[in-house]
């Protein structure tokens, strides 16, 4: 499940209790497979006090302004479900905002339930309006019990459910630790709740004066007088808080006044000082022993007496309640248990949600999004950086087999670009699952011939099987498919230049057949898509093309020629040198390939897509030695098995249909690849490699 949360901090738990709800929710939703972002608006207070600034469990990123988080747009929509918090900042808008760009179930997280409703109460609507509380799919509420049927029926919630937190049992464990306290509290300053404060530590303090006692957090006011028993520290680090309960025979809990009217809301503290197996002396409220039994797993105090009456137990005694309280914990509290009830209640929503058919608004919102595979590649790379030049969010499936990262380098810095390492032959259903295409370009297949002949089964299985999957998932999506063919479709053709109407001349059984058979299995694959109406999708038989990024080790004969020129070393031609070819620069094709995918009209059979300018191959040597002003000669070498004579786009149809035709002479497509490969450390790569 993919899960993007809005909430108040998760990289800072100063001032909050929410950071750290946060924290061990979200480790355990990733413990169970959950993919989570964590979006957290940027304000002062938290990043001068960030004590978790990289979360390892999650993506964690900072938005400036409910404008700036639209930028995560793609993801929201793209995502199985999003939480909105309670006090996220401008919460009723981000709430709205979500709900708009989200095609999975959105669920409101309130941490703060009572505070909420009597918020709603008063007509405060700072982070959730009475209004959008039907819109929520799930309302996870830090408050069960009755609060829930009042959310459901007072206020429209389709589904409250009770999020109780939790505590990080990584963090929240018994630890040694010399015991210097009989009674410690550890919570933020809070008016309501310090008259508890006063009544159940300070006053016991004052009448056990022989006792030592301490309260740890923030806010407490000057004017507060602590006995001199009472040890103050103004913030403990989350890190610190085992060590904090273990320092203390007894732990007091108290609770947050509307909290305590309105039952059922244990506090974070409560279940860290269980998990920490802390006795814990707890304020008395509705719902309490629906979390721990009282008197066995925890005491309760309403009076200062009872208080004191509590200290005054022996250690077996108090022992015995923490580590009944912490079995309990254990056994139901943990933060498995709660990332079960998000899994479990998101997957309903989600049921819910498709059963309604809730139109997807959000498609024609987000950012359109396209799936590239073989997007590593010379081509496919060059197809990314151009789909994220005009606006689309980009995802590259490659396994990296000819592909390179290093060709990735400037899209992977773009935020709108994810990599995903996989091979088309293997199930993509965990790969891709939750994200949403609006396009499936396939172009995962090795094009040169040592490297496609290295492994002929998988090169098969890549255009067959690659291709099964990937129509099924443009099918799922509703995607437009792109089928990146080849003019070897055609062979050592009889016709020429090749239409595509003509069928072509393959040897079925030879070397390359693996490519160009796989190649042709593909086409049909597509056209039976397209012939049984499961969607729209093109094919683009793509003629020699070249540019910057070819791999100078692949045996293609453009860049073979250039590191050979680059080197000083002969140029190899195969044969007498009068085969043709005609060359592509790698523009031109990536505009070629991006018209026929967004062309509006069905297109009815395969488009070549080439440069129709035909040249020898001794031409092109010629020309290479030209470009990179090298000494070098020519050698000739034997022609290999089922090596095509002749190759000649007719592209009267993509200039018909598409208004396309390549712009790129041989001599400024030579002159720009010649300075990439001259930049960069190709020759010198391809050198070790040979060596
Ligand atoms: P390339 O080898 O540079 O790129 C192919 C990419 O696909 C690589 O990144 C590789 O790692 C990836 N890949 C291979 N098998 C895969 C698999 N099973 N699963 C996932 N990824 C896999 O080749 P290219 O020149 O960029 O060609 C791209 C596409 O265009 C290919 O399908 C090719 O057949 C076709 N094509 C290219 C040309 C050309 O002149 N470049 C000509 C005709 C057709």
């Amino acid at each position: 499940m993919k899960l993007v949360i809005l909430g108040l901090s998760l990289s800072s738990s100063w001032g909050n209790g929410h950071a750290t709800t946060y924290r061990a929710l979200v480790k355990a939703l990733a413990a169970q497979g959950c993919e989570v972002l964590f979006l957290e608006r940027d304000v002062p207070w938290y990043a001068q006090h960030r004590d978790m600034p990289n979360p390892t469990f999650c993506r964690l990123e900072l938005y400036e302004s409910v404008e700036d988080l639209k930028r995560f747009a793609g993801e929201i929509a793209s995502g199985d479900a999003v939480i909105v918090g309670s006090y996220t900042p401008d919460g009723v808008e981000v709430g709205r905002w979500a709900r708009k760009v989200a095609t999975g179930p959105v669920a409101f997280y309130d941490i703060d339930t009572p505070v909420t409703l009597a918020k709603l109460g008063r007509g405060d609507e700072e982070y959730l309006s009475a209004s959008q509380i039907p819109d929520y799919d799930v309302y996870f509420s830090f408050t069960g019990g009755p609060t829930l049927a009042r959310i459901e029926q007072e206020f429209g919630s389709p589904a409250a459910r009770a999020l109780y937190c939790s505590a990080d049992p990584e963090l929240y464990r018994p630890v040694d630790a010399p015991l210097r306290w009989d009674l410690a509290y550890l919570g933020t300053y809070s008016e309501d709740r310090q008259p508890a404060v006063d009544r159940l530590l300070i006053e016991p303090a004052r009448q056990a004066p022989d006792m030592r006692f301490a309260v740890a957090g923030p806010g407490y006011p000057r004017s507060i007088e602590w006995p001199a028993n009472v040890e103050r520290i103004d913030h403990l680090a989350p890190g610190d808080h085992a060590a904090f309960y273990a320092s203390a025979r007894f732990s007091l809990n108290v609770t947050r006044a509307d909290m305590a009217a309105a039952g059922y809301s244990p506090s974070v503290r409560l279940f860290e000082a269980a998990a920490c197996g802390a006795a814990v002396i707890s304020d008395e409220w509705e719902g309490l022993e629906a979390v721990f039994a009282p008197g066995r797993e925890i005491l309760t105090a309403t009076s200062t007496g009872d208080v004191l009456a509590a200290l005054s137990m022996s250690d077996d005694v108090r022992s015995s309640i923490g580590a009944a309280a912490r079995r309990r914990f254990l056994a139901e509290h943990t933060p498995d248990d709660r990332a079960a009830v998000v899994v479990r209640e998101l997957a309903a929503a989600g049921r819910r949600v498709r059963a309604t058919a809730r139109p997807r608004v959000a498609v024609l919102d987000r950012p359109r999004a396209a799936l590239v595979a073989g997007g590593a590649g010379f081509l496919g790379s060059h197809l990314c950086d151009r789909l994220l030049d005009e606006g689309w969010r980009v995802t590259c499936l490659d396994n990296l087999l000819t592909g390179s990262l290093s060709n990735l380098a400037e899209a992977l810095r773009d935020p709108r670009f994810d990599f995903l390492r996989g091979d088309v032959t293997e199930p993509l259903d965990g790969l891709l699952y939750g994200r949403l295409f609006d396009r499936v370009y396939n172009l995962a297949c090795a094009a040169s011939p040592p490297l496609y002949q290295a492994d002929p089964e998988h090169t098969l299985l890549t255009s067959v099987v690659g291709t099964k999957q990937l129509l099924d998932v443009a099918r799922a999506n509703g995607a437009r498919f792109l089928q990146a063919s080849t003019s070897e479709v055609y062979g050592d053709p009889m016709v020429h230049p090749q239409p595509e109407s003509y069928w072509g001349h393959v040897n079925a059984t030879g070397p390359r057949a693996c490519y160009d058979e796989g190649k042709r299995c593909a086409e049909t694959l597509v056209f039976d898509y397209l012939r049984a109406g499961r969607g729209d999708a093109r094919v683009a038989r793509i003629f020699n093309t070249y540019g910057p990024r070819m791999s100078a080790a692949d045996g293609r004969v453009v860049s073979t020629m250039i590191a050979q020129a680059l080197a000083g070393e002969d140029l190899t031609i195969f044969g007498d040198g009068t085969q043709t070819r005609s060359f592509c620069y790698v523009d031109d094709l990536i505009r070629g390939l991006m018209a026929l995918m967004e062309c509006a009209e069905p297109i009815d059979g395969a488009v070549n897509l080439g440069n129709p300018d035909e040249f020898t191959v001794a031409e092109l040597a010629e020309r290479v030695i030209l470009a990179t002003g090298s000494r070098s000669r020519t050698v000739s070498k034997r022609l290999p098995v089922d090596d095509p004579k002749r190759r000649r786009p007719d592209i009267s149809r993509a200039t018909e249909v598409l208004g396309w035709r390549p712009e790129t002479d041989l001599e400024t497509g030579l002159s720009a690849t010649v300075a990439w490969f001259r930049r960069t450390s190709a020759v010198a790569d391809a050198q070790a490699e040979m060596a």
